[in-house]
């Protein structure tokens, strides 16, 4: 296993919203910035049952720092934990920490919250860790299904591949604000997952962030619901950026 780097180096990350789900800065597994080839469930297995499950609890719960440990300590499992489970399982399994929330740098995750919040008691500590993996991977495996439902089908013509782009970016943008609150950095999780969208349908990974950000052009912000106007014209942009087609409306 590959020792994570040391903290010190995190604040040179060039944003920091993402050092409190990056395992220290090693961007192989910085969820976020994860290819959907790295996470996609349909393409990466995982084996689980419950003697796995208490496997790797036992294996977790050996590696919690002594109660009254220092933040670092702490902070150090957390990154030791997400190395362990890449190794064990694949790169897919750095996101489960994307906890809900400032704490958890705006993701997903209920049964986690941050370094402070969430390592205690070994066992209860372990079965924190179990219970975010599994939610992580529901959370990829649900993505992926609804990827497929919102895929433009194959042969769509322009006008028709507009139209199915801009429906799965406002269904999506509106799954990511539910499952966030929109709280802080949400916005991060939704250019990631409207990437993963795009990637999903066979574009490259670059050019799907590349007209990910031109489409949200910053406009979602932390602690903010967006409008549903503002989704509209998100989706719109999106679909037209790729197409040269507007959507159109009444079908
Ligand atoms: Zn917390």
């Amino acid at each position: 296993m590959t020792k994570p780097q040391t903290f010190g180096t995190i604040a040179q990350l060039p944003c920091p919203r993402f050092w409190r789900n990056a395992t220290a800065v090693d961007y192989e597994l910085a969820p976020a910035w994860l290819a959907w080839s790295a996470v996609d469930p349909d393409r990466i297995a995982f084996d689980w049952d419950d003697e796995e499950g208490s496997q790797l609890a036992a294996v977790i719960a050996s590696m919690i720092p002594p109660a009254g440990a220092e933040w670092e300590e702490r902070h150090r499992f957390t990154t030791e934990v997400t190395a362990l489970l890449a190794a064990r399982y694949g790169r897919w399994t750095c996101g489960w920490h994307w906890a809900v929330g400032e704490g958890g740098g705006g993701g997903v995750v209920t049964s986690w919250c941050c370094d402070s919040h969430s390592v205690g008691e070994p066992e209860a500590t372990a079965a924190k860790v179990v219970a975010s993996l599994l939610e992580w991977r529901d959370w990829l495996e649900e993505l992926a299904e609804r990827f497929a439902q919102l895929a433009p089908p194959a042969g769509a013509d322009a006008e028709e591949r507009s139209w199915h782009l801009e429906r799965a970016t406002t269904r999506l943008v509106t799954v990511v604000v539910d499952r966030t609150g929109a709280e802080c950095g949400w916005y991060g999780l939704c250019r990631t997952v409207l990437t993963w969208f795009l990637s999903s349908t066979g574009m490259g990974p670059e050019a799907a962030k590349d007209a990910v950000d031109a489409a949200i052009g910053g406009r979602f912000m932390s602690w903010t619901t967006p409008s549903r106007t503002l989704v509209d014209a998100v989706g719109e942009d999106l679909a037209v950026g790729l197409t040269g087609e507007q959507p159109y409306r009444d079908r």
